[in-house]
């Protein structure tokens, strides 16, 4: 007996076939396959998807502080929630990779080249990865510091933008960091984006092509959370809530952010994304929302 194809024998039967046909599906999958997750993600537990309560890395916290007062901060919300960490070590023994600080600027803080120093000696095998708003990073003070990676939060391509989301006239200080450290070709730089759409989505190709033009090496694009504390402020500064919570969205931007830099996003979210077939892709919507910002390791006095 012939056997027949199920568009064959549709066709028999008087059915035109359809194939469910998306292209902007297709091009999603075919870009989540191809990129990766940033440097910094390497070693978190975040990227293993049968650990069913995965930790941050391991960080030192300098100071909850911050000269920046950013519409989407979950620092200054635990700050405000008196949930924000003590300085000090978060993390165990023999750690993979420290991150120099989670919360608060930790340049604002005169211990950190003397905390630089002691993480290296006690912690030799130990990847170090410093995360700051780059406002206060100088010549003079780069030659003092010893990092594996930086990342400098950016999330706006011009002064007045830049000083509307972080509340803070540091634009030229910013981009000045990002000149330092991307010249720098002992480090892996990174310039850490936030994705708020409504009120940056355009600046983010900018931002790609400008922190590339100062030798950064990859984009840290990260979806974006809304703290409850900060939907005021982010409502008034224009956010499309509907369209933070899109994948499909925030993996647009950073197609587009690709033809700039090497772009990468958040590896606990890729590993989930590259899960996903094309049609799930499209469709998918992220929950968004986060009530308090919590370190879940312990504190170890070192
Ligand atoms: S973005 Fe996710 S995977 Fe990357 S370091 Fe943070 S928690 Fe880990």
């Amino acid at each position: 007996m012939k056997k027949y194809s199920w568009e064959e024998f549709a066709r028999l039967m008087g059915v035109e076939p359809q194939v469910l046909e998306n292209k902007e599906a297709r091009l999603l999958k075919k870009f989540v396959d191809e990129i990766t997750w940033p440097t910094h993600c390497n070693y978190c537990q975040g990227l293993d998807l049968s650990n069913p309560n995965p930790v941050h890395h391991p960080s030192y916290e300098l100071t909850p502080a911050c000269n920046h007062d950013c519409i989407f901060c979950y620092s200054n919300v635990a700050v405000k929630l008196g949930k924000a960490p003590k300085p000090g070590y978060y993390g165990w023994d023999n750690p993979k990779a420290i991150t120099v600080s989670q919360y608060g600027e930790p340049l604002l803080s005169p211990r950190i080249v003397e905390v630089n120093k002691m993480l290296r000696e006690r912690f030799p095998e130990a990847r170090l990865d410093l995360q700051t708003n780059g406002s206060l990073l100088t010549r003079e003070l780069w030659e003092k510091l010893d990092f594996d990676i930086v990342m400098i939060s950016l999330d706006a391509a011009t002064r007045e933008k830049h000083k509307m989301i972080t509340n803070a006239d540091t634009f030229d200080a910013v981009v000045n960091a990002l000149r330092i450290v991307g010249e720098d070709k002992s480090v892996v730089s990174a310039v850490r984006t936030i994705f708020m759409p409504g009120i940056n989505d355009e600046d983010i190709p900018k931002i790609a092509e400008l922190a590339a033009s100062l030798g950064i090496d990859e984009m840290f694009l990260q979806p974006l959370t809304i703290h409850e504390l900060n939907v005021e402020r982010l409502r008034k500064a224009g956010l499309d809530f509907e369209r933070a919570e899109s994948v499909r969205e925030f993996l647009k931007v950073a197609m587009e952010a690709k033809k700039y830099i090497d772009v990468r996003i958040s590896g606990c979210l890729l590993v989930q994304l590259k899960q996903m077939d094309p049609l799930t892709l499209f469709s998918v919507r992220r929950v968004a929302r986060e009530v308090a910002p919590l370190v879940k390791r312990s504190k170890l006095e070192l």
